[in-house]
């Protein structure tokens, strides 16, 4: 692995020693721009990476704290693979990328940080910029920061998301 200049990633590391799980959040005042939350339906909720390795990195989550895709219930399931599909389409709406990836890390072996709680990713590609899935294996300098990211791509995902499915 290359070395590249990256402080948010001490961040990342440090929030591992917590014993409770960063993806079950809190909704208290202001818990969407705390945690660059973009969307939320019922049973889903989209949000920024908050440690990327490229801008435009999404994540896709049950709101219900679950590892594993078999885990989610018939209506969980059908919620969550709507709620990914808006995300990539807003997505591509917003920054207008030339390739995505959108995967999961099922486990620690497979390079998952936080497996206990089901995540999957979406990271904008563009055309030269680097090899399949920096996300594990490369890292990559990102040239926006985080509040700005997250200012851009939020006009995108106000829209109601079974609406925007159905287009
Ligand atoms: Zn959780």
């Amino acid at each position: 692995m290359r070395s590249v200049w990256a402080p948010w990633r001490i961040n990342y590391i440090l929030s591992k020693k917590q014993k409770s799980c960063v993806f079950c959040i809190k909704k208290t005042r202001g818990y969407k721009k705390r945690h660059y939350i973009l969307a939320e339906s019922k049973h889903s909720f989209i949000l920024l990476n908050k440690y990327p390795y490229t801008a435009g990195h999404l994540m896709v989550l049950p709101q219900r704290h679950i590892s594993e895709l078999m885990f989610l219930k018939n209506n969980e399931h059908i919620d969550f693979f709507n709620m990914l599909n808006f995300a990539t389409k807003a997505l591509k709406k917003a920054i207008k990328p030339d390739a995505l990836n959108i995967g999961a890390n099922l486990g620690k072996a497979a390079g998952s940080g936080i497996g206990e709680h089901l995540h999957f990713h979406i990271v904008a590609r563009w055309n030269g910029d680097h090899n399949f899935m920096p996300v594990v294996s490369k890292t990559m300098v990102i040239s926006e920061y985080l509040d700005d990211t997250y200012n851009r791509l939020s006009p995108y995902f106000k829209k109601d998301y079974l609406n925007c499915n159905n287009e």
